[in-house]
């Protein structure tokens, strides 16, 4: 896609899911990949080794990777995470805020730490990451791209997850407020949103057949989503092909957010 080639990109939480197909996609477009992970170094590298095979397949010779440890609820985590990415590549333009977390609990029973633990890793880290990204480009001048990976609960509520709903909520603010503040500085915020996508974050069902075709009734297309298809919407929003487009929120969910239940008509 237009404009992705030779740029660099930082993807918290690329070990795994979604974050891992980012950073594949992005390399394969033939950008520098920061990858984030927060515990282990071979999950990291796992993520680097398929990158930079699927770039030379792809042509793109010049990919290069960091593979950069950080907990991105640790503020001196993601300063040094940031600053290691820019020093390694000159500088950072796309910055993908993909990593987090869910814990379930009845809502009026959620142990405060959990909660905390939620908040900080899904909206507090990103938050410091874009923070600091947009520091390192007004300082040099520097227009770039934010791509925030909310849920489809950024708009459902989601019970049993009242810290996972507020996080994506608020991450739908995060996104508008930045990309308003920052319109006229040459950058651009934008969010995804997936629906049900097999990770491991969802490995409670995705496994289970049963509990699967549960989900899958929910969902108009009548089947979840995978990481490939999630990591194509990235690259266009971080390409210059969205060059005009910031403040949204790009739902990639068979249509959940459509509501199943009104298929058919409640009443004649
Ligand atoms: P995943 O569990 O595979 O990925 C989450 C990643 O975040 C992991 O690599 C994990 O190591 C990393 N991470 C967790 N805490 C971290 C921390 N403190 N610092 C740095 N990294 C940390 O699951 P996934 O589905 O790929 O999730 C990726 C994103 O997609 C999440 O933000 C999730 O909320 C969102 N999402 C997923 C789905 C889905 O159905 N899978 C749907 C909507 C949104």
């Amino acid at each position: 896609m237009k404009g992705l080639a030779g740029k660099t990109a930082l993807v918290t939480g690329a070990s795994s899911g979604i974050g891992q197909a980012i950073a594949i996609r992005l390399a394969q477009e033939g950008c520098n990949i920061g990858i984030n992970y927060r515990r282990k170094l071979e999950e990291g590298q796992y993520t680097e080794k398929i990158a930079l095979e699927k770039a030379r397949e792809a042509g793109k010779d010049s990919v290069q990777t960091l593979v950069v440890q950080a907990d991105v609820s640790q503020e001196e985590d993601v300063l040094r995470m940031v600053n290691s990415v820019i020093e390694r590549f000159g500088g950072l333009d796309i910055l993908i805020n993909n990593a987090g977390i869910q814990t379930e609990f009845p809502s009026h029973e959620v142990p405060t730490d959990k909660f905390d633990q939620v908040i900080n890793v899904n909206l507090r880290g990103p938050y410091l990451c874009a923070r600091e990204t947009i520091k390192h480009w007004l300082a040099n001048e520097r227009s770039g791209v934010i791509i925030n990976v909310s849920s489809v609960h950024e708009i459902i509520p989601r019970p049993m997850y009242i810290s996972y709903s507020i996080s994506k909520g608020g991450m739908g603010n995060l996104t508008k407020t930045l990309a308003l503040e920052y319109a006229n500085r040459g950058i651009r915020v934008n969010a995804i949103a997936p629906g049900a996508t097999i990770t491991p974050i969802n490995e409670a069902w995705t496994e289970d057949l049963e509990k699967k075709a549960i989900v899958e009734s929910h969902i108009p297309m009548g089947r979840v989503g995978t990481s490939d298809e999630v990591a194509p919407a990235v690259a266009f929003l971080a390409s210059d092909e969205a060059a005009y487009i910031t403040g949204q929120t790009l739902f990639i969910d068979g249509g959940l957010t459509l509501y199943a239940d009104f298929r058919e008509a409640w009443s004649a």
